[in-house]
């Protein structure tokens, strides 16, 4: 399996420290407000990596944390006028309800900042006990000259580095480049007493401490989007390695590329930010998670107005492929050969998805029993590693404001019944009725009805 490094600028062969045991951490949202679309492209990759990984070795270990301690949240409470606790728990919860709509497994371990403080205190100490790190003004301050290799991971310059560190001439700054391990806090902010007084920790700090504290000094992937690698990881890697006496952080690092709407950045001002909360309204989860695996992760993905429909429109024609075996039990088979070469190739997720097409394609055809039975599985199992084909109501599912299934079959009922009576003024209402909603009705080849919502 190949995977590229960030670190090496190139596709490496992957192989854990430990044989058959693989650890991976992936930097995860910070709980503020709903997760937009591009928020969800790390998510997605690194759940179709960990799908793969599964696959391909013993154990796994995959860490996403979720970053409850940040000046945005303390700002979010204040706006709202509540609690900290009260915006973090509500976007967790929300977070985790979009993650599970976009099929995305729950990761091994799912440790929060606010658990792992005194992790990243000690972890401080220690860096200032080493020299790497100076209290100044109620601050910590990693101290940027001190680590040797300091830009390895991002290649730049140290002109560059200051200017993309959205240098602030803090009068308790060394150096303009170094960074906050811990800050003070005042009596109305969240903080935790140290040596330093109460305060509380760096963003940079967190990753780092828990991943010490829960996979080790070293682990083998380390991942998140590619706006991450400077300053946030290149900062992980200076503390870490400064803290362990220059053992190695993580072996492969990997980013994801940016998510655009309409060739433009996703922002505010622009009005073009798409959360996942609001789209799941009116597109299929699967189908979302579908378009960010179009492209290869570490390309740019536009979005369109076409995205949503041209995913559902294919996974229509998977479905399908799928539904026209439904009289066949699936055999227990590997999946597709064509799928898993794709995917060990630098997670190739585009490549993969044309060779689901190809099995999809074949299915359509098949008409011996045996060879229909294993081309279900092969189906399945091989979109089981890309997350799709989980639904077992893709066609009659509506999306949220859509009717439910009982809904429709009660109508359909009542539609029959009327045509038992001759009420045909009747059938003709509920036809349309079912129509309005978006339901397309279809002769089965067993001489009943079948039903799906258009979309
Ligand atoms: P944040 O909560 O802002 O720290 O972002 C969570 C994750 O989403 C990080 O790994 C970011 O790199 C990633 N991310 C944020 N915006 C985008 C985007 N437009 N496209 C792709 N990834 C993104
Ligand atoms: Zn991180």
């Amino acid at each position: 399996m190949e995977l590229y490094n960030t670190l090496s600028r190139r596709k490496e062969t992957f192989e854990p420290i430990e044989a058959g045991r693989v650890r991976m951490y992936v930097c995860g949202p910070t709980v503020y407000n709903y997760a937009h679309i591009g928020n969800f492209r790390p998510a997605v990759v690194f759940d179709t990596l960990f799908r793969l990984l599964r696959h391909e070795f013993d154990e796994v270990i995959y860490a996403r944390n979720i970053t409850d301690v940040d000046d945005k949240i303390m700002n979010k409470a204040q706006e709202e006028g509540t609690s900290i606790e009260a915006i973090t728990s509500r976007f967790t919860e929300a977070y985790l309800e979009d993650s599970a709509a976009l099929n995305i497994l729950t990761p091994t371990l799912q440790p929060k900042a606010t658990a792992h403080i005194s992790d990243m205190v000690s972890m401080i100490e220690r860096l200032v006990e080493g020299g790497h790190a100076y209290s100044a003004d109620g601050h910590v301050m990693f101290a940027v000259d001190s680590c040797k290799n300091y830009g390895k991971l991002s290649r730049r310059s140290q002109d560059e580095m200051l200017a993309g560190a959205r240098v602030d001439v803090a009068s308790y700054k060394r150096a303009p480049g170094d960074f906050v391990l811990w800050k003070p806090s005042d009596a109305d902010q969240p903080g935790w007493d140290s040596p330093w007084g109460r305060g509380r920790p760096g963003w940079h700090t967190e990753c780092v401490a828990m991943i010490e504290a829960l996979l080790g000094e070293t682990i083998d992937i380390h991942g998140g989007g590619i706006d991450l690698c400077f300053p946030h990881h290149e900062n992980e890697i200076a503390q870490a390695e400064c803290a362990h006496g220059g053992t190695s952080f993580a072996r492969y690092w990997m980013h994801n590329g940016f998510l655009s709407v309409d060739q433009e950045k996703m922002s505010k001002s622009l009005g073009n930010v798409m959360l996942v909360n609001e789209l799941r309204k009116t597109i299929p989860g699967e189908a979302l998670r579908f378009a960010l695996l179009k492209a290869h992760y570490r390309q740019p993905l536009d979005w369109s107005e076409d995205t949503p429909s041209e995913a559902v429109a294919a996974l229509d024609r998977l479905y399908g492929a799928l539904r026209g075996l439904e009289d066949v039990e699936a055999s227990s088979v590997e999946p597709a050969a064509g799928v898993l070469d794709a995917l060990r190739d630098d997670l190739n997720t585009p490549q993969a998805i044309s060779e689901l097409f190809q099995v999809a394609k074949e299915a359509n055809t098949a008409t011996d029993p045996q060879e229909r039975a294993r081309l279900k599985g092969l189906l399945q199992t091989s979109a089981d590693l890309l997350g799709l084909l989980q639904s077992k109501d893709w066609f009659t599912r509506g999306n949220e404001n859509g009717p439910s299934a009982e809904q429709v079959e009660a109508l359909i009922q009542a539609r029959k019944d009327a045509r038992k009576n001759k009420d045909f003024a009747e059938a003709d209402r509920i036809r349309d009725e079912l129509t309005a909603l978006g339901v397309v009705l279809e002769d089965a080849p067993d001489g009943g009805t079948r039903w799906r919502i258009q979309r």
